[in-house]
């Protein structure tokens, strides 16, 4: 929070400032009393609606006072009026609506009014395609008169400076946005993972927030411009017909391999007038719709190696960067937009035309080309942060070498995906980055995407989002707005993420950290995380927090949000702690720990999600692509059923796993655990199956590895008698795994097979009249055929999967088969082929799956004496 003085010292500036000005301040809120009314056009569009209510409750954060929001024809014909969007009043004003620039916003005071009228949009007011010209003059306002700073989503990161009266000095000025395009994704990808993400309703919450924040940072564009990898369904579409548009590799046109990703011809003059056409079908379809041309290659290198491609290449320097190798293509992917252009023009002169800087087309053209300014370039800059010094003026000269086509620049980044949830810190380099561009040419925006990780990274976020407001402003000043929402804490903060500035740029050169700076390596940075970010590093880290703390003393606001940061800081050690986990580095952890340390997490992550302190669905994705499927043993012991068994018979039932797999044995004194394990592989996959044994009291007994091929007979001796687990993960290959003790059985409940697996028995208690089976096959055209079998021997159910779906089936328990086993058979679906697939069997069932009935264990101790 601001001190009260420093508060007073702005708006004395600010009245000295307007007198200098027409008139004098129009007074809107006097000592808690309000003087003004909003008025907003008799129907406002929606856009002008939502302005009017922000304006009035950020007015009201700053005041306690509400301000009547009324429409024109209903305004009182005295007092001043805070004229919002098109209304009537502003042609009388001497304000033109139609004449703003796109997304322009008019501000002017008379002696009893002011007017904020922009260029709005008819659509959603979040709608990143509605103009905001009235929205984004109300923050102007807001950000100017109040000091108002949005620091992270929700209401804790707003800070609005408290105050009795609001004046807004005199204003006569036309603003408008310093970007076309100014877009930061939302970074909500919701995939599946070992984690937790959001609740339904935690996501849904957030991504409201979030929304409303980007707005507030004035998120959006003049434009609805549409681009994008734009060829990746061609090959189906035209491969037969014109396989000359496409990449010639090897000596044949189209995919090296099918379903994998291609490049086009793009020197084809055939492929450009088709590319114009489509275009202009589009157009005349939806006039309203986007002008441009989208000339994004496909997410791949442009490969083509015929004649013509090599020739528009122009001459190969004499040394290529390893990543751009063996061959820059960047000339030729100019002259591929100069020729869309070309034709463009000859339907709209002031037509535009797309691409991207990408992959092997990055660096800037190698001979003297000259592409019109109505050819928009994203540069998409491959090096991540923190980067070197050679690195940073790497990007910069690419920059500056394609500025020099005379193309307009936009900047399409990646490298904001960098982080995951640590406190992952490089805001003067990006800052350093942004406003070189900014100062040479920089007319858009597009990054891909936000972590939204609040807590731990929040002054790289915040100058994010304000330099595409501010894009000039000295970073000093933009991280000082951020530090002072901290009020007495605002040095302590500044030192804490000083410190992990300095760490995140000390991983550049540091041994292990391989590839901190590199590009793909942001989905997977959680396999990394604690040996990035070392628990040492968190121990200082808080002790700069409670220094933080201590500082912010009495100051209520301050202290919560120093808590949040502490949030954070709490949250990305325990990921980087489950990491160490997960990477089981430790031969004599439990693979069973890791199961519960994803459970603390969850829990952690429940309890918190509402403060917005992190974007946990972004959090859970990089863990999914980072962390393998846990063991999810709770550690619970298990008894036999049955004490007599009969052999298991020749040839030997087993599991076939695909992923983990967890099977737990009751041993008797001096019984050894007992299993015959082979690894077979799945498509072109070289990895191992891992095991690991882990006795009573989770101690590890004996682990290993089976190689692709190869098969092993365990036999491990326990030190006691209880409960054994072997934990066995395929790594995507396919283990097949007999338990060969007496009263063993994999742990459920649910459980993903590969290929053929022997039937499973599993117990059905007593009482119950019906329990339920949910079957999934994993990919489309994989599909399997599953056969219920009751204690009889008697068919119960059937079913087939042939959709990635799940399908539930519910299975009746006749008169007198309950509190006995129960089986269910895979089979060869009728079609399509028996691969990936998975059961779960309903709560109500012991999750247990046993080789034969009399297998079968149940959980808890013994009964009695073994
Ligand atoms: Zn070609």
């Amino acid at each position: 929070m601001m001190t009260r003085s420093w508060c007073s010292a702005v708006a004395v500036l600010v009245v000295l400032w307007s007198g200098l000005a027409r008139s004098a301040p129009l007074v809107l809120i006097e000592d808690g009393v309000a003087r003004a009314v909003v008025v907003t056009a008799a129907s406002p569009t929606p856009l002008a609606s939502y302005a009017a209510a922000e304006l009035v409750e950020h007015l009201r954060l700053a005041t306690g006072v509400s301000l009547p929001v009324v429409a024109e024809d209903a305004a009182p014909a005295a007092g001043v009026r805070l004229y919002l969007g098109p209304v009537a009043a502003a042609a009388a004003a001497g304000i033109d609506a139609a004449a703003l620039p796109p997304e322009g916003t008019r501000l002017l005071t008379t002696a009893t009014a002011l007017f904020i009228v922009g260029d709005d949009g008819d659509g959603a007011p979040m709608h990143a395609d509605t103009r905001g010209g009235t929205l984004w003059g109300v923050y102007e306002v807001l950000e100017r008169v109040l000091e108002v700073r949005w620091l992270w989503p929700g209401e804790l990161g707003t800070v609005v400076p408290s105050r009795r009266t609001v004046a807004v000095p005199s204003y006569d000025e036309t603003l408008s946005p310093r970007l076309m395009q100014r877009q930061v994704r939302p970074g909500l990808i919701v995939r599946p993972s070992p984690t937790r993400g959001f609740s339904p309703a935690g996501l849904a919450a957030y991504r409201q927030a979030q929304e409303v924040f980007l707005r507030r940072h004035r998120i959006g564009r003049s434009t609805p411009f549409r681009y994008g990898h734009a060829f990746e369904s061609w090959w189906g579409l035209y491969g037969e017909e014109h396989p000359e548009w496409f990449q010639l590799v090897a000596g044949r046109r189209g995919p090296t391999s099918p379903g994998r990703r291609f490049s086009m011809c793009v020197s084809d003059p055939a492929l450009h007038r088709h590319i114009i056409d489509l275009w202009r079908a589009g157009r005349a379809e939806n006039p309203a719709g986007a002008r441009n041309v989208n000339g994004c290659e496909n997410d791949i290198a442009g490969l083509c190696e015929c004649e013509r491609c090599q020739a528009w290449d122009g001459p190969q320097p004499a040394e290529i960067p390893r990543r751009f190798g063996p061959r820059v293509v960047s000339d030729r992917y100019a002259r591929f937009w100069q020729a869309l252009h070309d034709l463009a023009v000859q339907e709209d002169p002031q037509a535009i035309v797309m691409g991207y800087a990408y992959v092997n087309y990055a660096p800037p053209p190698l001979t003297a080309l000259r592409l019109h300014p109505n050819i928009l370039v994203g540069t998409v800059p491959d090096l991540f942060f923190p980067r070197s010094a050679e690195e940073q003026q790497w990007v910069k000269d690419q920059w500056m070498g394609w500025r020099q086509t005379g193309c307009t620049l936009f900047l399409r980044p990646n490298y904001t995906l960098h982080g995951y949830v640590l406190p992952y810190i490089y805001v003067h380099q990006f800052a350093d980055e942004f406003q070189f561009e900014a100062a040479n040419g920089m007319r858009a925006t597009d990054f891909d995407s936000l972590t939204g990780q609040w807590a731990t990274q929040g002054p790289t976020n915040y100058v994010l989002m304000r330099l595409h407001t501010r894009p000039e402003q000295p970073l000093d000043e933009i991280l000082a707005e951020y530090y002072s929402g901290f009020g007495p804490a605002a040095a302590a903060v500044r030192r804490y993420f000083d410190t992990w500035e300095a760490h995140t740029t000390a991983l550049l050169g540091a041994p292990g950290a391989v590839g901190a700076s590199g590009i793909g390596r942001w989905s997977t940075l959680a396999k990394d995380a604690h040996r990035l970010f070392p628990p040492s590093s968190f121990a200082a880290a808080a002790g700069l927090l409670a220094e933080a703390r201590r500082a912010a003393g009495a100051d209520g606001v301050a202290a919560q949000r120093v808590a949040f940061l502490e949030l954070g800081l709490e949250h990305a050690r325990l990921c980087a702690q489950v990491a160490a986990v997960v990477a089981g580095d430790d031969a004599e952890a439990s693979p069973f720990a890791a199961g519960r340390a994803l459970r603390d997490l969850a829990a952690f992550r429940e309890q918190h999600e509402g403060s917005f302190f992190s974007n946990l669905a972004f959090a859970s994705t990089i863990e999914g692509r980072s962390w393998a499927m846990p063991a999810v043993w709770d550690g619970t012991p298990v008894h036999g059923l049955s004490p007599p068994v009969a052999p298991l018979g020749e040839p030997e039932p087993a599991f076939s796993l695909r992923g983990s797999g967890t099977i737990l044995a009751d041993l008797a004194a001096g019984e050894a655990f007992r299993a015959r394990l082979r690894a077979q592989r799945v498509g072109a996959n070289d990895s191992p199956v891992q095991w690991v044994v882990v006795g009573p009291g989770d101690r590890v007994l004996e682990r290993g590895e089976v190689a692709v091929g190869e098969a092993i007979d365990l036999v491990v001796p326990a030190p006691s008698a209880g409960t054994c687990a072997l934990f066995v993960q395929s790594n995507l290959n396919r283990a097949l795994v007999t338990a060969r003790n007496d009263h063993a059985a994999l742990l459920g409940p649910k459980v993903a097979w590969v290929s053929e697996t022997a039937p499973v028995f599993f117990m059905v208690p007593e009482g119950l009249k019906a329990f339920t089976l949910t079957l999934s096959a994993t990919w489309p055209g994989e599909n399997v055929r599953l056969r219920v079998v009751d204690p009889e021997g008697n068919e119960a159910a059937t079913a087939e999967v042939a959709s990635r779906g799940p399908q539930s089936l519910s299975v009746e328990v006749p008169p007198g088969r309950a509190g006995k086993a129960w089986s269910v058979a895979f089979e060869k679906p009728t079609q399509g082929v028996l691969e990936d697939y998975t059961i779960e069997i309903g709560p109500e069932l012991p999750p247990f799956l046993a080789h034969r009935a009399d297998r079968l264990v149940q959980s808890g101790p013994r009964a009695g004496p073994p």
